[in-house]
């Protein structure tokens, strides 16, 4: 690069040795993005399924993830290439549209890439791959409509939606406490679902996690729990019936401004100063006690004057909640949010049918319990653990699984899984190839097989012959036309994933397809890759 001036004296840059850029073009450029995207995708491949590995991560700062979500693993892989981003990026628009099916998604995209390198190095433009592929993609969501099931449930048998949080759940480092945590995750979707408009508000349910413990004592809360406890060690730590002042004025007398000044050189002035200063708080708690209040949770904190008065007159008080907890614990109680002490009125008050605090191990680790709320439909899943990763990872695994509950309340088709619905919609792509004409239809039978590595990965994951197992359930499906034949890979000694009771949703499985084509498509179609630093 050299700096040059043209005849009225402006700057310009003169570009050199523009042959010895290693920028790719074309068909080359096309092979280095395959190789790119199958490159990520062979790294989630290894953690499909029950039996999938864990990856460990360690972020610039040294915090260590251990997970085994596949949005979660992309997430904090730091991955630079710009293919590899469209990876990461697809496996999050699952994670946001459906939340379960992370993995299976960047394996599937990985498979159709591989497919297409070998298709473009037998000379078919990557146009017409990208159009089969198209074409095979639509085969197989119509061919996943027809072999889902309904699944019937109700607020007295939530059964069904357990069994599929379950499959979730499985194929996570919690799977030793996969049943009761799928009940609690069904549980809280039920308490905060819509049935009639078959909506549910994940925000209501709040996860909270605490280090300590084992992962069994996690449990469902009725309620909100706060990570706070009362201002002061002798207030009451059991309330019943509280009726709760939730304040975002602080209990202080009013600053003075900078521009004053208080002079106080006498005795009598700093006494009037503190009588004043008392008598402040002596109305703000009064107001308070006037309108009915039980409990006091303020946003800000109060000093000591303040607090031993509370304790005193007998208002118990919990300082220096934030302002997420406290929106949230107005939703739950059916209170207001109230500014300034003198806009509170008695109808404003929350109310709880108890409020309690409970302590954690040999540490001062207190939490606040509020229970049985007027407006009970926020509840809280508190997770307990023996270390903060386990925590975390525990967080995503519910995520998941509130995720699939949530879909089935949706919609309440399933498939059953275990890499059965994948075998049989590549029985129906294969089996419709044929009626294509042009190139096209090469592109679809690559399709079928890549819809085969999803079955393959799992097997070769639980340690099963890959290629022997897959042929064998698909003569099975084929030969007894039963599209529940999949992989065991728990051993149990059935292929049928009835009897197994491995379900997923179909919406699941059917964003998978279309997400993982869309980008395979796009990923396609880049014939030149342009940087900044490039031209
Ligand atoms: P993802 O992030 O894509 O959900 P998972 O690691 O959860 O990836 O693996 C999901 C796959 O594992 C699905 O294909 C599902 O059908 C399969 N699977 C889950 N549990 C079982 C099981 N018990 N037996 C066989 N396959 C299972
Ligand atoms: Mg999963």
């Amino acid at each position: 690069m050299a700096l040059a001036f043209d005849e009225y004296g402006r700057p310009f840059i003169i570009l050199r040795e523009q042959e010895s850029k290693s920028r790719l073009r074309g068909l080359d450029a096309q092979k280095a993005n395959i190789s790119a995207g199958t490159a990520v995708a062979r790294i989630l491949r290894t953690s499909l399924g029950p039996k999938g590995m864990d990856k460990m991560l360690q972020s610039p700062d040294g915090d260590i993830t251990i997970t085994n979500d596949g949005a979660t693993i992309l997430e904090q892989m730091d991955v630079d290439n710009q293919i590899g981003k469209l990876m990461v990026e697809l496996s999050r628009s699952q994670d946001y549209e459906i939340g379960d099916g992370t993995t299976g998604v960047v394996v599937m995209a990985g498979a159709l890439l591989e497919q297409a390198e070998r298709l473009i190095e037998r000379g078919i433009h990557p146009i017409r791959v990208a159009e089969g592929y198209e074409i095979a993609s639509k085969i197989a969501v119509d061919h996943l409509q027809q072999i889902s099931h309904k699944f019937e449930f109700n607020p007295t048998n939530i059964e069904p939606l357990v069994q599929t949080c379950m499959t979730t759940l499985s194929s996570k480092i919690v799977n030793r406490c996969k049943r009761s945590l799928a009940e609690i995750a069904v549980k809280a979707v039920m308490a905060v679902a819509d049935l009639e408009r078959k909506d549910v508000n994940l925000d209501l349910i709040k996860i909270e996690g605490k280090v300590g413990g084992k992962l069994e004592d996690t449990e469902l809360i009725y309620g909100i729990l706060v990570d706070k406890d009362m201002s002061h060690p002798q207030m009451p730590k059991h309330i019943e019936d509280a009726k709760i002042a939730i304040l975002t004025c602080p209990f202080e007398p009013p600053k003075p401004k900078t521009k004053h000044k208080v002079d106080i050189d006498t005795v009598e002035k700093f006494q009037t100063l503190r009588e004043q200063e008392r008598k402040y708080f002596d109305d703000m708690v009064q107001q308070c006690k006037d309108v009915g209040a039980t409990l006091v949770i303020c946003q800000w904190g109060f000093d000591d004057e303040a607090n031993h008065l509370l304790m005193h007159r007998n208002l118990p008080a919990v300082r220096w909640v934030g302002g997420v907890e406290l929106e949230l614990i107005a939703i739950a109680t059916g209170g207001r949010i109230v500014p300034r002490f003198q806009e509170l009125t008695a109808e404003k008050l929350g109310k709880a049918g108890l409020v309690r605090e409970k302590s954690f191990g040999t540490t001062k680790d207190r939490m606040l319990y509020i229970e049985h709320c007027a407006n009970s439909r926020a509840v809280t899943i508190f997770i307990r653990g023996g270390n903060k990763m386990m925590i975390e990872e525990t967080k995503r695994s519910i995520h998941d699984a509130l995720c699939v509950a949530r879909n089935l309340i949706r919609n309440n088709s399933i498939v059953y899984g275990g890499g059965a619905p994948e075998i049989s919609c590549s029985i129906a792509v294969e089996a419709a190839a044929d009626k294509y004409p042009g190139v096209e239809q090469y592109a679809v039978r690559a399709f079928a097989d890549a819809l085969d590595s999803v079955p393959m990965a799992l097997a070769e994951n639980s340690g099963l012959q890959p290629i022997e197992t897959l042929s064998a359930v698909k003569s099975q499906q084929i030969k007894e036309k039963n599209a529940c034949c999949g992989i065991d890979c728990n051993d149990a000694g059935t292929n049928d994933m009835r009897e197994q009771n491995v379900f997923e949703t179909l919406i699941g499985k059917q964003q998978q397809l279309l997400l993982a084509t869309q980008v395979v498509k796009m990923i396609l179609k880049i014939d030149d890759v342009i940087s900044p630093s490039e031209y």
